[in-house]
């Protein structure tokens, strides 16, 4: 069977970090567009500097750059029975291309996690944040630091601080979801695909949680 869930939230909110749990708990690949464009600004390349153009100033990359991207990310053998989408859809235009696209693999977005959390906790989430350079592991100098600092527990790479975690554009982000994400709430709402889960406890307070949601939801889950 083949299983799509979606990670829906602000910046900062905690998407990657239940992600990788999610990933783990149901066997399936953790697709990151955010983690997928910095691979590619890692590179060098065009995609990469055109994605960079963009996310530097906390702005959307362009949709259709966006929706090619994953297209190509699908066909690759391990999404053969499905994924965990984070940060993808973040536009209703990329949520119907995600139907489509899903739709063409004879699959569908089985439940959308819309994660909460107030503005000063993803500030102060984002603000303390530090990102694997290998594989996009994250960790916080608080909330989940790591056991040696600077160094990544699960893969031994360097962590470093994303520019686009600073103050003046965590604010810009934070704008853009209200604006250009947050519509995607009552469009997976209306489709009776939505679960809110209150993303402010502990990171593994919110893991359990969102085991007991894919426990109801997902027939072997
Ligand atoms: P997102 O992918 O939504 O931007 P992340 O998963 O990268 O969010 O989390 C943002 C930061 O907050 C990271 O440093 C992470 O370790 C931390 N974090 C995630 N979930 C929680 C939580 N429930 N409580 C406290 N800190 C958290
Ligand atoms: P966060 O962890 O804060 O939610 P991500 O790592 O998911 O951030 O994304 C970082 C940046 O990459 C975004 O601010 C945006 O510029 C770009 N990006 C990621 N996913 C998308 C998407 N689906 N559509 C457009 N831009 C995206």
């Amino acid at each position: 069977m083949l299983t799509y869930i979606v990670l829906l939230g602000p910046p900062g909110v905690g998407k990657g970090t239940q992600s990788k749990f999610i990933a783990n708990e149901l066997n399936l690949p953790h697709i990151s567009t955010g983690d997928i464009f910095r691979a590619n600004i890692k590179q060098g390349n065009e995609l990469g500097k055109l994605a960079d153009s963009f996310i530097s100033k906390g702005q959307l990359v362009p949709d259709d750059v966006t929706i090619a991207m994953l297209r190509e990310r699908f066909t690759q053998p391990d999404c053969k029975n499905g994924a965990i989408l984070d940060g993808f859809p973040r536009t209703p235009a990329q949520a119907d291309a995600l139907e489509l696209l899903l739709n063409s693999l004879g699959g569908r977005v089985n439940l959308v996690l819309f994660i909460t959390a107030p503005a000063e906790s993803l500030i102060e989430r984002l603000a303390g944040r530090w990102t694997c350079r290998a594989q996009g592991h994250v960790f916080h100098e608080r909330f989940n630091p790591p056991k040696v600092k600077g160094i990544c527990d699960i893969d031994g790479s360097e962590l470093y601080q994303r520019d686009d975690d600073k103050a003046e554009t965590v604010l810009n982000r934070i704008e853009i979801y209200k604006n250009q994400t947050a519509p995607l709430i009552q469009y997976y709402t209306e489709r009776k695909l939505l679960t809110e889960v209150n993303g402010i406890e502990s990171i593994e307070a919110v893991s359990a949680e969102i085991k007991s949601v894919l426990k109801k939801v997902l027939p072997s889950g």
